[in-house]
């Protein structure tokens, strides 16, 4: 994510890093580097220029405190100003009402039904709630059906009335059949055009009167950097919306649109969304991007994300086997899972400062664990439990059930095998049996 312009901007840092002190001529020269990374970016010239603007007043009028270098000094005023201008602190969503009504606008392909699922899915797992997802798009009935797939998978029910064309009679029904069915909050995918028409702003504004909602999300697709800017003034001046949702934010995006939005419209970004699955969906948390942006990772999302995945009793008895040395192929397996679970593995490697550089030009796909769980699932249980058993025999048949080489198996074999020698080095020290033995 941003990754050019994590880069432009540590460039721009080393100008002052070897430098004694803060003078007028070289904070000139970083500013203007920021400035160009930012425009780069496709953040707006105007506010690119305001943004290094603050910054260059902020570093002049700072005293040169020995203990902190200039560089870092540039490093935290860039931080906190690149916090402020994505909004400061998070905004919450409002979410309490009988029901609480949240309406979902924006352009065709901006991801408005993909987020409408994520957000009953997060409402659900995360806020407790019992969600209804309402499809009011009357021009594309293959949106009713896209909806209906994805309420099936997370189990979230879909109000829809493929006959009708009146978006603010299906709201308006919908909101009674919430009620009837004890719903507490309702989602209402409307219909998107290509881009901004008339047409649509009448229908959303209309439905907006009708059911006054709680929440008016404008939905925007990252990759579209000042373009996503513009539509969203025009959608903001028409429906006055409560929040922003940054959808695609996994693609190539620059981080123009994260950086220029809440400048605009005065609106806050509230979710980044970063995948098709259901779970990738984030809180906006301005403070968080800033670091991830600066290339010092974001340690805090990477453990939330952990922590959901965290399974007390089974970190038990995983942490007793590998004490006795008896970690296998299956666990093995299984952690594979739990990780799998957590998300794009590149964007979690992300979040670990420093590492995103490092990884940024390796394909680690999602899919990256595909051979090595065929070749666990090859095995029979015996096999996983004690690899030692296998010989040629046994090892021909394993590779040619996951359609891998023998030197694959082998590699494979190997690696794991070091790593439990490894294991077997940690439980003899004794730190690592404190760390093991204190949980
Ligand atoms: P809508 O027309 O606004 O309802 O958009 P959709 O929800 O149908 O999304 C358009 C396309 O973008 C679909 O192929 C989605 O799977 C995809 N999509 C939606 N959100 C994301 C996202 O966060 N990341 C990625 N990579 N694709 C997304």
């Amino acid at each position: 994510m941003f990754q050019n312009l994590t880069e432009r901007l540590e460039s721009a840092f080393k100008q002052i890093k070897g430098e004694g002190r803060i003078t007028e001529l070289n904070i000139a020269a970083t500013v203007k580097d920021i400035r160009r990374a930012l425009v780069d970016a496709d953040v707006n010239y105007k506010i690119a220029k305001e943004f290094t603007d603050k910054i260059k007043d902020e570093a002049m009028g700072q005293k040169v405190i020995t203990a902190v270098s200039p560089g870092q000094l540039m490093v935290k005023i860039v931080k906190d100003e690149l916090v402020a201008l994505m909004g400061g602190s998070e905004s919450e969503l409002q979410s309490k009402g009988n029901p609480a009504v949240i309406l979902i606008a924006g352009l065709q392909g901006s991801g408005k039904t993909t987020f409408s699922a994520k957000l009953a899915n997060y409402l659900k797992t995360k806020k407790g709630l019992s969600p209804l997802l309402v499809a009011a798009d009357i021009y594309r009935p293959a949106a009713i059906d896209q909806l209906k797939v994805l309420g099936e998978q997370i189990g979230v029910d879909v109000y829809s009335e493929p006959e009708n064309k009146n978006a603010v009679q299906i709201a308006e029904n919908a909101v009674k059949e919430a009620r009837s069915k004890n719903k507490n909050v309702i989602i209402i995918d409307t219909a998107g055009r290509l881009a901004v028409d008339e047409q649509m702003m009448t229908e959303v504004a209309n439905v907006k009167s009708a059911v006054k909602p709680n929440e008016i999300l404008f939905v925007v697709d990252s990759m579209t950097g000042q373009d996503a800017v513009n539509t969203a003034k025009a959608f903001n001046d028409r429906l006055d919306f409560t929040g922003v949702v940054l959808t695609k934010l996994d693609g190539d995006t620059r981080g123009g649109a994260a950086l220029s939005i809440k400048y605009t419209v005065e609106k806050p970004i509230k979710f980044v969304s970063s995948g098709e699955k259901m779970d990738t969906l984030d809180v906006f948390y301005p403070e968080r991007m800033a670091q991830r942006i600066l290339g010092m990772g974001d340690i805090t999302t990477l453990v939330e994300k952990a922590q959901a995945q965290f399974d007390e009793e089974q970190a038990k008895k995983l942490e007793k086997k590998i004490r006795k040395n008896q970690f296998d192929l299956s666990d093995f397996k299984q952690q594979l899972e739990q990780i799998k679970k957590m998300g794009n593995i590149k964007d979690l490697l992300g979040m670990i400062p420093g590492v995103g550089k490092a990884v940024k030009d390796i394909d680690i796909s999602d899919d990256a664990f595909k051979g090595i769980e065929a070749l666990i699932n090859s095995m029979t249980p015996e096999e996983r439990a004690n690899p030692d058993i296998l010989d040629a025999r046994r090892k021909t048949r394993i590779a040619k059930g996951a359609g891998k080489s023998m030197d694959e198996l082998n590699g494979f074999l190997k690696q794991f095998e070091q790593m439990k020698n490894m294991m077997k080095m940690m439980n003899k020290m004794p730190m690592g049996r404190m760390g093991l033995g204190r949980r």
